[in-house]
């Protein structure tokens, strides 16, 4: 593999900041209270986040596995309850429900988009069923359409797991007006982010108030007694997370434009190279903010696709594995397990199988770089894959 060499791919980097963010980062300070109780930045934030999404509400947290955790308990999640998530998702899904007592059902999702497959949750809900979790992987929404019909039917409410999903819409309508609770991330790899951080759009008033005093030790905005309402914990965000935040808010929309601009090249590059099947969409899905370049080598073996990635990775692109299966992990058994077997969920969950071996996915920041970059990137995953062999 002789044709490449790695001084003609430069990619962006991430985050990315200037002054705007270091000129919030001082306002910040200067206010001279950086709890959100004291100051501004949060409040603020949380306006602009909940109007950016179409959302009534919007209330910051401290992370995006915290904005889970909140939301489902909110929801009324707690011990014994069963809460459907993707079997293919990153483990904050299913570790969230886990640390509030639930039982997470892991299901599979659509071999195309990676999305959660809507008649496998319809399989999967019980009586105990209290909440279904969909994840919008990479950006793809969800069949939101179908899954709010099985919420219907049910009476088992979804909470939208949106880390991936900021700025995304189904059929014209943000993640922030589907008429369920989403949780969103801005841990550095996100698409906004702050270092850490999170958020949870509420469509009703009464579960975002009921949020915002879990979130802060079961204590009212107000409260001056120690009075503390209900039980809860600390996931307030600090003021300087939400003045960066403010302004990534800013950035975010011109970002989404050059990514969906960049995708489908780089996807129609892929799609040509033998063996690469890249993530798929679905129509009604009609703003992407693409948080992962994903494809699969249908076939490949686990070591192989490893191999794979460090391959690429040697060749200076920014690639992983992707998720494994959430069954797949020693942390998924460790406490309030299903009934089932790890044997037992793979028979279920073909795809997320084939996806734990099969999966590799670039870093957003990929979507950024300019068009002939793009070319460059599709080139040096071709002969990655050339010399790599599919191990097939
Ligand atoms: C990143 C991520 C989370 C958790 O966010 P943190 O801010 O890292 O806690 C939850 N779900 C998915 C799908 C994620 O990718």
């Amino acid at each position: 593999m002789a044709a490449i060499s790695r001084q003609e791919l430069e990619l962006p980097g991430w985050p990315q900041f200037g002054d705007e963010e270091r000129g919030a980062l001082i306002r910040a300070l200067d206010q001279g209270q950086w709890w959100r109780i004291g100051g501004s930045e949060v409040d603020e934030f949380e306006r602009e986040f909940a109007a950016y999404h179409h959302a009534p509400h919007a209330l910051a947290v401290t992370n995006g596995t915290h904005a889970l955790e909140l939301a489902l308990q909110v929801m009324g999640v707690g011990p014994g309850d069963e809460v459907v998530v993707p079997a293919f998702t990153f483990i904050s899904s299913s570790q969230a429900v886990q640390r509030l007592g639930g039982v997470a059902v892991p299901v599979d999702v659509d071999p195309d988009t990676y999305c959660l497959d809507p008649a496998a949750a319809r399989a999967a809900v019980t009586a105990r069923t209290k909440a279904i979790m969909p994840v919008h992987m990479a950006g793809v929404v969800c069949d939101m359409d179908e899954l709010d019909k099985l919420a219907a039917d049910t009476g088992a409410p979804i909470l939208q797991d949106a880390a991936h999903a900021h700025g995304a819409e189904w059929r014209g309508r943000r993640v922030g007006e589907l008429g369920s609770p989403a949780a969103f991330s801005f841990q550095n790899g996100k698409l906004m982010t702050a270092g850490e951080g999170g958020a949870v759009t509420f469509p009703d008033a009464g579960q975002y108030e009921t949020a915002f005093v879990r979130h802060s030790c079961g204590r009212p905005r107000t409260d001056r007694s120690y009075l503390h309402q209900t039980s809860g914990s600390n996931f307030r965000m600090g003021e300087f997370s939400a003045a960066v935040l403010r302004v990534q808010l800013a950035r975010l929309d011109g970002q989404i434009a050059t990514r969906e601009q960049r995708w489908p090249l780089l996807a129609g590059l892929l799609a040509d190279v033998p063996g690469v099947v890249p993530q798929g969409s679905d129509a009604r899905c009609t703003r992407n903010p693409h948080y992962m370049a994903m494809f699969r080598i249908p076939g490949i073996t686990e070591e192989r696709r490893n191999e794979l990635v460090d391959a690429l990775i040697a060749g200076g692109l920014p690639a992983f594995a992707a998720f494994r299966a959430v069954y797949r992990t020693p942390a998924f058994w460790e406490s309030a397990a299903p009934q089932e077997s790890a044997e037992d969920i793979a028979r279920r969950c073909p795809v997320s199988e084939e996806l734990t071996r099969d999966c590799v996915w670039l870093h957003h920041r990929t979507l950024l770089a300019d068009e002939e970059q793009i070319h460059l990137v599709a080139r040096i995953v071709a002969e990655t894959v050339a010399a790599v062999g599919s191990g097939v």
